[in-house]
């Protein structure tokens, strides 16, 4: 089913999940794992992330240096083949412009339509370390807006090539939002301005970075409304699990923690979980309370503390 089906027809606030391929070279059985963990509180939907290859460096015996071309972490169509067959949880893929040309895209998509899957988040995708080339007969989506172009133009059958007979890829398209900004955007206004326009390019629904502060989703919330931005805007929660990820959460995801969450944490580093989970559970109640439709987890493949937090409402 598609996640826009799922927020439609669910009466209750739901719970979604993000996780992220294992390293390669690494079994996919502690991935299983943490949907294991997830699976009895019925997730609508599971997104499983994507990762274009990065440039690896090596100091060779001779002293010269070594690039080596590849993907950390490879897998993520075969993992939401399995959740979505081994599971029946749907989910949603999520698709990158760096990294991929469009034919690639294409090929990828209509993988996942021979393994039921609905459901895609477009993305423009993390820095690469280095610049895929392109080859001359091949073609690129620069912003995730064009990606979604892609896609809405495969859902009525238009194909790069011209072909005759196509099928129809009928997919539900998210986009990703940023209630502190996109860390290039010059400023907030511009940001959601070309959010709206991933919308109007045919985007169902919009997902956030995590946020720490509820103020902050809620003031994004009403500014992308006055904007014009009807489609739901899913809240992105990340339970903080140590004192290092006072540093490494806003270094990696230019987000805020708020001071009172820091300060508790300073003072009781050994505590960090339990006052982390207890936030981010406050930032549920509220979330809910202000109707919001579904909170959605980036587990990072650490299922026990969400587990913990989706419990209490279920
Ligand atoms: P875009 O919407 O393309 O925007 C990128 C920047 O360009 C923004 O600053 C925007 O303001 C600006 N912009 C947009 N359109 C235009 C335009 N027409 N002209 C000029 N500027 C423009 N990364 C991964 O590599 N893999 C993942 O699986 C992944 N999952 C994510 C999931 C979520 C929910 C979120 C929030 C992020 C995720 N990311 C992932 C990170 C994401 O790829 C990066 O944040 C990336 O830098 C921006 O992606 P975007 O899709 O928001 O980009």
């Amino acid at each position: 089913m598609k996640v826009i089906e799922h927020l439609e027809k669910s009466r209750n606030p739901l719970f979604s999940y993000e996780i992220v391929p294992p390293p390669r070279g690494r079994s996919v059985k502690d991935l299983i794992d943490v949907v294991e963990m997830l699976s009895p509180y019925e997730p609508p939907w599971i997104d499983v992330t994507a990762h274009s290859s990065v440039a690896f460096y090596n100091e060779l015996a001779d002293g010269s240096i070594q690039r080596k071309i590849m993907k950390k972490r490879p897998g993520t169509i075969g993992i939401c083949g399995i959740i979505q067959n081994r599971f029946r949880i749907d989910t949603v893929v999520h698709l990158l412009c760096q990294g991929f040309t469009r034919e690639e895209t294409e090929d990828a998509l209509i993988e996942l339509g021979y393994l039921g899957i609905e459901n895609v988040l477009a993305l423009c995708g993390d820095y690469l370390n280095f610049q895929k080339p392109i080859a001359k007969d091949r073609t690129s989506n620069k912003y995730a807006k064009d990606l979604v172009t892609q896609v809405t133009d495969l859902r009525r059958g238009q194909y790069l090539e011209e072909m005759s007979a196509t099928a129809a890829l009928d997919f539900c398209v998210g986009v990703a939002g940023y209630p502190e900004k996109h860390f290039e955007a010059p400023n907030l206004k511009t940001d959601i301005e070309y959010m709206k326009q991933k919308v109007e390019a045919g985007a169902d629904y919009i997902v956030t970075q995590m946020f720490f502060d509820n103020s902050k989703y809620l003031s994004f919330l009403k500014q992308c409304r006055d904007a014009g931005i009807t489609v739901p805007i899913i809240p992105g929660l990340k339970v903080l699990r140590s004192v290092q990820q006072l540093k490494s959460i806003p270094k990696n995801f230019y987000v805020d923690i708020p001071e009172p969450l820091s300060d508790e944490i300073l003072k009781n580093p050994t505590h960090a979980a339990e006052i982390g989970k207890r936030w981010a559970l406050d930032q549920v109640e509220e979330l809910f309370a202000n109707k919001v439709p579904c909170a959605h987890f980036y587990v990072m493949n650490d299922a026990s503390l969400v587990v913990d937090i989706v419990k209490k409402f279920k």
